[in-house]
């Protein structure tokens, strides 16, 4: 019988993508058997009305260019595309119609973002269509996350990873291109280049 393909979408701003997010992507694939991992920058993130979030052409180029050398991941334009506000449960819908209902798909983002997720659209249908991977940075308060998602009956549809490389955080990335510090060592070179070829996050950009 042919086994039923399991899809990790993964979730995020990527202004910018980082390597904490690529080991992110690569512990899931391995740890919980994916088939490949589908990188979903935001088209317009619905937390984000009040910051500054690079245009979603770029950070899709940048995710494209980051991941371009991995045979198990791939980007989509679904969300970028898509006009109005990102909500999860729609692109989780969308992606189950054009993988068929056999797919089983894990939602893999930010353990703080999976925190959130009653407060997102849908969460009952989210929580039908999905798997959440909630990847941790260190000292991230596991064992109380376990507890609160227990509580709130979420603790079947919630995995953690943890991601020591999740040090690593776009708003410190961002913060050093702004004051001039290096970026090298904390995501791909060609995504450095990106940024600065295109002038992203300095203050006069
Ligand atoms: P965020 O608030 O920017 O991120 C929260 C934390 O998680 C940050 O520390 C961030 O670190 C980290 N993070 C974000 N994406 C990650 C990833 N894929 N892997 C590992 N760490 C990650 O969160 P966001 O980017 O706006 O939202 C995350 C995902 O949740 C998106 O796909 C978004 O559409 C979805 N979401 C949906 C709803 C809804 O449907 N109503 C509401 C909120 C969020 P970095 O800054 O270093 O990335």
């Amino acid at each position: 019988m042919r086994k039923k393909p399991r899809i990790g979408i993964m979730g995020g701003t990527f202004d910018p993508i980082h390597y904490g997010h690529l080991v992110t992507a690569e512990e899931a694939l391995v740890q919980f058997n994916l088939d490949r991992v589908v990188f979903m920058p935001t088209g317009n993130p619905v937390r984000k009305t009040h910051e500054r979030v690079s245009d979603p052409e770029h950070r899709y180029n940048m995710t494209v260019l980051a991941t371009a050398s991995n045979p198990d991941f791939e980007v989509s334009r679904l969300e970028v595309d898509r006009p109005g506000p990102t909500y999860t449960v729609a692109t989780l819908e969308a992606m189950h119609a054009r993988l068929g209902l056999q797919a089983e798909l894990f939602f893999i983002t930010g353990a703080d973002a999976v925190f959130d997720i009653l407060t997102w659209k849908d969460p009952e249908r989210l929580a039908e269509l999905t798997t959440f991977i909630a990847a941790t940075r260190p000292g991230y308060d596991l064992e109380g996350a376990r507890a609160a998602y227990t509580e709130r009956g979420l603790a079947a549809r919630v995995e953690f990873v943890e991601v020591p490389a999740l040090a690593i955080s776009s708003t410190d990335i961002r913060r050093r291109v702004i004051e001039r510090r290096p970026v090298r060592y904390l995501l791909p070179e060609n995504v450095a280049a990106y940024i600065e070829k295109h002038s992203l996050y300095r203050e006069d950009s």
